[in-house]
């Protein structure tokens, strides 16, 4: 097939693809993707296909919609035909879901394509071609680039590479050689909407350009030829990251790269994307490995794919100098303790958040802690995976770690961007080559069954334990900072945003007691107005006091009073070292 996307009006939300479908005469059916890899779910954003027309030697023809399968297209393809045409206007924005802005612009080629139905798309091949906006720039890993004016033309290449092969563009852009071996190369292609946004700090890019050697230091191998970071700087698109084999569809604030805080809260964005490289693409869970993107993608060994990758992403943001190695301590007590207080953790594995990935990924609503969220299987995969890190050096006397896992696991050394499939089994076993220990057992403990407590044992025989204190926690902070919200969960017991508007409330906590709702809005503390100083005065003068918190607070325009009993003072995590034990956790953060 070939595919020819005219992008030139992009910037006003709206591009048109062009196809050529080879077919048979005779009844005919056409799909829309729908499992969309990377995203994990049946998320194809099937709103955004209109005007569709198809045609045939010139001629239109008529089509119809599946009953049943909406994502399906059916014509009759008259005789003397050897293929369609198929033509179509893609929308690019909706709300929480924008592509284009008015200076650059994200191509998922799933948005842009209809294909043969039942086809295997690994050996189904097609030809891309785009025309850009006039002056724009691009950046995607799809092979053979030729340019003729505004029009780009491409290597034909397999279906599923096609898709797994996203095109950035823009007006204000910068291309950064991030590392170079022979013809191999690591590109970080960015684009802004603000121009002053593309001034790099020279020393956040010298971090960036340890990225290539510290993975290949953690894997010993490498399974891509030439890889983008692709980069969009843009409030109004938003945080994102989708990973691909040789690139990665990274979506970040406008000021992402310029102020060191956007780094704090959000530095593993590209380390994690690169990563996948290795884990989940190179390496794939056999279940979620499928033909085409309209057979569901099993999600249960989301735990190694994403959980493993969680933590292998961090250690890289760390290891390169993207975050400073010495606040790894104090990152891993934000995460360790927000899963130790989520009270869904009593009656929901983390396999169970895993295989219903697609549901949770898109869930929404109140009292996110009694639910669980797609988050979990992440934050909680880095701290089992930890434990399973710090396992290995424990039964092997500090000579091996997850690293030697990671080299076997993603042996041969040097490959092209092909796929190996995996099972539980197999990573147990790969497990027991590097140290024979009861895997099976450890992940039935931590993934399969109810587990009360996140793994806590190996952080102490790492060197450091868990304390509470009225320290302000770095990374709650910044997080803080960079979504407006207070942080009392492990005192009061909420979540808020910094005018008041409560977001969740833990089970058990002096606020769930008092009677307070995920949604409400408070608005007075003691009897004073809110804001955030109120509160933070309010909570450090109970220290001191029998009388409780007294919350004035609105849901839906009926007010009612909160008596808090709480007297703790202000509470956050934190890790502080055991003295006379070594401290592990900085030799596994420190550049290898
Ligand atoms: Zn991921």
């Amino acid at each position: 097939m070939t595919l020819l996307l005219d992008a030139s009006e992009a910037a006003r939300g709206i591009m048109a693809s062009h196809i050529t479908i080879p077919a048979k005469p005779g009844a005919f059916t056409i799909v829309y993707p729908k499992w969309i890899p990377g995203e994990h779910g049946p998320t194809g954003p099937l709103n955004d296909l209109t005007q569709l027309r198809i045609s045939a030697n010139g001629r239109d023809l008529a089509w119809r919609r599946d009953k049943i399968d909406l994502y399906a297209f059916h014509v009759d393809v008259p005789a003397g035909a050897d293929s369609i045409t198929v033509d179509f206007t893609v929308l690019l924005n909706a709300p929480g879901d924008t592509m284009a802005t008015r200076n650059l612009a994200i191509v998922n080629w799933n948005r842009d394509l209809l294909y043969q139905s039942d086809i295997n798309s690994h050996q189904y091949f097609v030809k891309p071609s785009i025309i850009l906006p006039h002056g724009w720039s691009y950046g995607t890993a799809l092979p053979g680039p030729r340019k003729s004016g505004d029009r780009m033309d491409f290597d034909t290449v397999a279906l599923n590479m096609f898709v797994d092969s996203p095109l950035d563009m823009g007006r204000y852009y910068k291309h950064v050689l991030l590392w170079q071996n022979g013809n191999a190369a690591q590109w970080l292609d960015a684009f802004a909407d603000k121009p002053q946004d593309l001034e790099f700090p020279a020393k956040e890019v010298a971090a960036y350009k340890r990225m290539t050697p510290q993975a290949l230091a953690l894997y010993g191998s490498r399974h891509w030829n030439e890889y983008h970071a692709l980069l969009t700087l843009s409030d109004a698109i938003g945080f994102q990251g989708i990973e691909h084999h040789q690139s990665s569809d990274n979506r970040a604030p406008d000021d992402f790269m310029t102020n060191p805080k956007q780094q704090v809260a959000g530095g593993d964005l590209i380390t994690h994307e690169f990563s996948h490289s290795w884990n989940g693409k190179y390496r794939r869970p056999d279940d979620l490995t499928t033909l085409n993107f309209q057979i569901p993608q099993q999600t249960d060994l989301l735990w190694v794919y994403e959980g493993m990758n969680q933590y292998l992403g961090d250690v890289l943001k760390f290891r390169t100098g993207i975050g400073d190695p010495k606040t790894y301590p104090e990152y891993l007590a934000a995460v360790y303790a927000e899963l130790d207080n989520e009270p869904g953790r009593m009656t929901t594995p983390i396999i169970d958040t895993t295989t219903g990935a697609p549901y949770f990924y898109v869930a929404r609503g109140q009292y996110s802690s009694l639910r669980r969220t797609a988050g979990d299987f992440y934050s909680e995969g880095h701290l089992i995976w930890l434990a399973a890190d710090l396992t290995i050096r424990e039964q092997t006397g500090s000579r091996k770690s997850l690293d030697d896992f990671e080299h076997l696991f993603t042996q041969p050394a040097l490959t092209g961007p092909i796929t190996k499939t995996y099972t539980r089994a197999e990573v147990e076993q790969t497990l027991n080559e590097v140290a024979p220990y009861d895997w099976h057992g450890f992940f039935e403990r931590y993934v399969y069954e109810v587990s009360p407590h996140p793994p806590y044992d190996d952080i102490e025989r790492a060197g450091w334990r868990l304390v509470y204190n009225a320290k302000p926690n770095d990374f709650i902070d910044a997080d803080n900072a960079e979504e407006h919200s207070l942080d009392y969960w492990y005192s009061l017991g909420v979540h808020l945003t910094s005018e008041g508007v409560v977001h969740d409330v833990r089970k058990g906590s002096p606020a769930w007691n008092a009677g307070l709702a995920d949604g409400a809005k408070i608005v007075a503390v003691n009897d004073q107005q809110f804001d955030p100083d109120a509160l933070e005065f309010a909570v450090k003068s109970a220290q001191h006091s029998r009388s409780p918190i007294a919350l004035l607070a609105s849901v839906n325009g009926w007010y009612g009073t909160y008596a808090l009993n709480y007297h703790g003072g202000l509470r956050y995590p934190h890790l502080v070292r055991i003295s006379g034990r070594p401290d592990t956790l900085s030799k596994i953060v420190a550049p290898h």
